[in-house]
């Protein structure tokens, strides 16, 4: 699987079509949204997606499960939970958490440098 193929249309998190993007469960995510989405988890704060929605991070572990890998809590070997850090585009009723973010930006790496 290549980074744009069987992505199943635009970016989640801006409704774009803006190549490479990584494949998801509930669709894909854009270069642009995931280099701001990585901006998130790193201070916090808000950033806008290429569209210009506002994404923003969610730590509690009742708010929405990642879109990509469906969790919402990471649990160590101990069987203790953490929160699980997560970037929502409210907008567009997207969530992406921090581990998906990480892997999406390596499949998008080697999209690149091909
Ligand atoms: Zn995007
Ligand atoms: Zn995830």
């Amino acid at each position: 699987m290549t980074a744009t193929n069987g992505t199943g249309g635009p970016c989640r998190f801006c409704g774009r079509r803006r190549d490479p993007r990584a494949p998801g469960r509930n669709g894909p995510i854009c270069v642009d949204c995931v280099r701001a989405g990585l901006r998130v988890v790193r201070d916090g704060a808000d950033r806008e997606s290429g569209a210009g929605d506002v994404l923003a991070a969610v730590t509690s572990p009742l708010a929405a499960v990642c879109d990509f890998c469906g969790r919402r809590e990471r649990r160590t070997f101990l069987g203790l939970r953490r929160p699980l850090l997560r970037v929502d585009c409210a907008a567009r009723d997207a969530v992406i958490c921090v581990d998906c973010l990480d892997h999406a930006g390596d499949v998008l790496n080697v999209a690149l440098r091909g």
